[in-house]
């Protein structure tokens, strides 16, 4: 058995690690800030398993034109980055055409088949349970068409998995979800959606259970690099960390790593926001997407978390919160009760590649080393599946079948 380091205790890290235990190596976790507030924290806590469209496609294509006037809208650029996001761009343009949209649907189908059972065995080997509730969700859509259009697509995926997807009128919509209030054309229903408990709930559990089978180090990582006798982690205060292997689960922060390993990546922020109330005075039964404003409101135990959108964006720009302001006014032509005060803003950065696959991969050129970052909009519902590949991978299996997530692509 081997001593493993992992750099990152994000969501993705946390799996990882617990599946590397479950095979009786050693595990270290690197994390600099464990209780912070990453992507991992302030997501909107959705399983997302019929979710395998990659973003770009040509009806995405056809949207953002119109999404971008609006500068508060579900798709923005911060226009002071873009030259640095000009290569991510390009990519995500060659991405969206048919050959290559449907290779990535049927690769995060792959991924998406054994993302309920990966949970589950997840959540046996941290000893939790009861942390997924098969709650459904609904998509509103203001007008006939767009209803008409999803519905056929959210249907076709949900064939591949066995879900069930239901057309409804307002009325109906409003009978299963009553704060529903506002003017629109009707929704979907669709049952391959389930919720996750508080998602900062969901990585402190895992977090305890690490805390108790592996090592945490409380450190920031400065480099990673290779040797003859082991993979070596330099932290900013100056210690020298050696594994037999290492894992770079960093999310967005991953880009670093891959350049001291040698390697290059496509990995920008797609940015989000939302605002959490707690104790909220109005509730939902079940995730309520707002598609053609790229929003959702989750209802958990005791809050109702509200957001989403993309924002286009170097990841240590400053934030800006007028962005979930704007959701929470378009949530109120929808759901008039939801309160203005009261609410913990939040800004989160989604590690995304542009072709909307994660890189699950070895370093070509040394398989001591793997990666698994890139998530995206699908870090949470991915993270078990992840977890249980990156075990493999390390122990020398499965390569073969992950070869569209392999780093191989961007070399
Ligand atoms: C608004 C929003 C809503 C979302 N909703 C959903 C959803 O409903 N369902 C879903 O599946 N996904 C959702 N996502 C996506 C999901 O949250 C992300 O894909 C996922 O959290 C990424 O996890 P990660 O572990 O890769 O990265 P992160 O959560 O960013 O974790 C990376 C970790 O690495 C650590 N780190 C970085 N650099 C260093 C260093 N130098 N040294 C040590 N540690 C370091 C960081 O501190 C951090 O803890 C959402 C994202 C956003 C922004």
């Amino acid at each position: 058995m081997a001593h493993i380091g992992i750099v990152g205790g994000g969501i993705i890290g946390c799996a990882t690690a617990l599946f590397l235990l479950e095979d009786g190596h050693t595990v270290t976790i690197i994390e600099r800030d464990a209780g912070g507030q990453p992507a991992s924290v302030g997501n909107a806590g959705i399983l997302a398993v019929p979710e395998i469209d990659p973003l770009a496609r040509p009806g995405m294509l056809f949207a953002a034109p119109k999404w971008l006037l609006d500068p508060l809208g579900p798709l923005s650029v911060r226009w002071q980055d873009l030259p640095a996001l000009m290569p991510w761009l390009f990519r995500f343009l060659a991405s969206a055409r048919p050959t290559k949209v449907a290779a990535a649907r049927d690769a995060l189908t792959f991924l998406m088949k054994t993302t309920e059972a990966d949970h589950l065995r997840l959540g046996e080997i941290a000893g939790i349970s009861g942390h997924i509730r098969r709650t459904g969700s609904m998509t509103l859509f203001d007008g006939a068409k767009a209803l008409d259009k999803a519905f056929a697509q959210e249907a076709e995926n949900a064939r591949l998995f066995g879900f069930t997807v239901e057309k409804l009128d307002a009325a109906e919509a409003r009978r299963r979800v009553p704060a529903l209030r506002g003017d629109f054309a009707g929704a979907t229903f669709n049952d391959g959606y389930q919720t996750f408990e508080y998602p900062l709930t969901l990585l402190r559990r895992l977090q305890a259970a690490l805390r108790e089978r592996a090592t945490l180090v409380d450190a920031a990582v400065a480099a990673v690099s290779r040797g003859e006798n082991g993979v070596t982690v330099a932290t900013e205060a100056g210690k020298r960390l050696v594994f037999d292997r290492l894992a770079i689960t960093a999310g967005i922060w991953s880009r670093r790593f891959v350049a001291d390993l040698g390697l290059r990546v496509q990995l920008e922020t797609e940015r989000g926001y939302n605002t959490t109330f707690v104790d909220p005075a109005v509730t939902l039964e079940m995730p309520v997407f707002f598609a053609e404003h790229g929003f959702v409101a989750t209802p958990f135990e005791k809050a109702l978390r509200v957001g989403g959108a993309v924002e286009l964006a170097r990841p240590d720009a400053p934030a800006n919160y007028a962005r979930a302001a704007a959701m929470r006014r378009k949530m109120r032509r929808y759901v008039p009760d939801l309160p203005e005060e009261g609410g913990t803003e939040w800004m989160g950065r989604r590690p995304s590649t542009p072709d909307s696959l994660p890189v699950i991969s070895l370093h070509p050129a040394d398989p001591r080393i793997a990666f698994a970052f890139g998530h995206g909009h699908l870090g949470l519902t991915l993270s078990a599946t992840t977890g249980r590949h990156v075990a493999r991978l390390l122990a020398g299996e499965g390569a073969s079948a992950l070869q569209p997530f392999s780093i191989a692509r961007f070399q």
